[in-house]
C-alpha cells in the first residue's frame, strides 16, 4: 500500500510496516528474524542502542530482560508504563533483530544492512527532542574513533539535537561500572534530569 499523505506520521507508519516484514538476515542469522519496532513519529526520545537480545527476540517486546530492568529502575527511575508509551521514547536499535550467538560467545554484531536500509530513515522521520545512545556498538556508529569513556560523561549532538551516550547496562559490562564509579554516582543523575524534563516529570 503506498501513503499518499506525505505526511511524517503516515510515512513512518508505513516505514515500520516495511521493517516489520523485512526478512533480509535470514539466512545470515539462520532463523527466522523478529523485527522489533516501537515508537510513535512524536516521540520526545529517541533511544537507539544495539540489537535486542535473545529475550527481547522471544518476547518481542524491547529492553525486557535484566540490561532493561537496570536500564529504568537504576538510570532513567521511570516506570515500564512511562518507558513503553510510544509517545515518550522511540526504542530501536543498530538492527531491529537479534542477530544470534556468536562462536565466540556473547550475541553477533548486529548487520549493518538495517541500519543502513531503516534506522536513517526512521531519524529522518521521527520529531525527538534528544537522543540517548546505549553501548559501544551504536556509539562507534555516530561517534567513530572515538572512546566511549569519554563519551559517556560528555554532552555531544546529533542532527543538531542534545544526545547523552551511555555505556551498555548490561551486566557484562560491571568491570566497567566499577572502574568509573562518578559515572553512577554524578553522569546518571545528569542524564536522569534531562530525560525527565523531556518528558515533563519532576524528578
Ligand atoms: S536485522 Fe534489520 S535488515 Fe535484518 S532482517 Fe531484521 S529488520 Fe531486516
Amino acid at each position: 500500500m503506498i501513503i499518499m499523505d506525505g505526511g511524517k506520521k503516515q510515512e513512518l507508519i508505513y516505514l515500520q510496516n516495511q521493517i516489520l516484514e523485512c526478512r533480509m538476515c535470514r539466512d545470515t542469522f539462520g532463523f527466522e528474524p523478529n523485527p522489533i519496532v516501537l515508537g510513535n513519529n512524536n516521540a520526545k526520545i529517541m533511544q537507539i542502542s544495539q540489537a535486542p537480545s535473545k529475550s527481547v527476540h522471544e518476547t518481542g517486546r524491547p529492553f525486557n530482560d535484566i540490561s532493561g530492568r537496570k536500564l529504568r529502575g537504576e538510570w532513567y527511575h521511570i516506570s515500564e508504563e512511562d518507558f513503553y508509551n510510544p509517545d515518550n521514547f522511540y526504542i530501536v536499535s543498530m538492527a531491529h533483530c537479534y542477530p544470534g550467538k556468536a562462536s565466540g560467545g556473547g550475541d553477533r554484531r548486529p548487520p549493518k544492512v538495517c541500519s543502513k536500509n531503516w534506522l536513517s530513515r526512521e531519524m529522518e522521520l521521527v520529531d525527538n527532542e534528544i537522543y540517548v545512545i546505549i553501548g559501544g556498538i551504536a556509539a562507534e556508529f555516530f561517534f567513530p574513533h572515538e572512546k566511549i569513556t569519554a563519551l559517556a560523561f560528555e554532552d555531544r549532538e546529533i542532527n543538531g539535537k542534545p544526545t547523552y551516550i551511555l555505556p551498555h547496562p548490561s551486566p557484562l559490562n560491571m568491570k566497567w561500572f566499577k572502574d568509573y564509579p562518578e559515572f553512577t554516582e554524578k553522569r546518571i543523575p545528569e542524564i536522569r534530569e534531562k530525560i525527565h524534563k523531556v518528558l515533563g516529570r519532576q524528578i
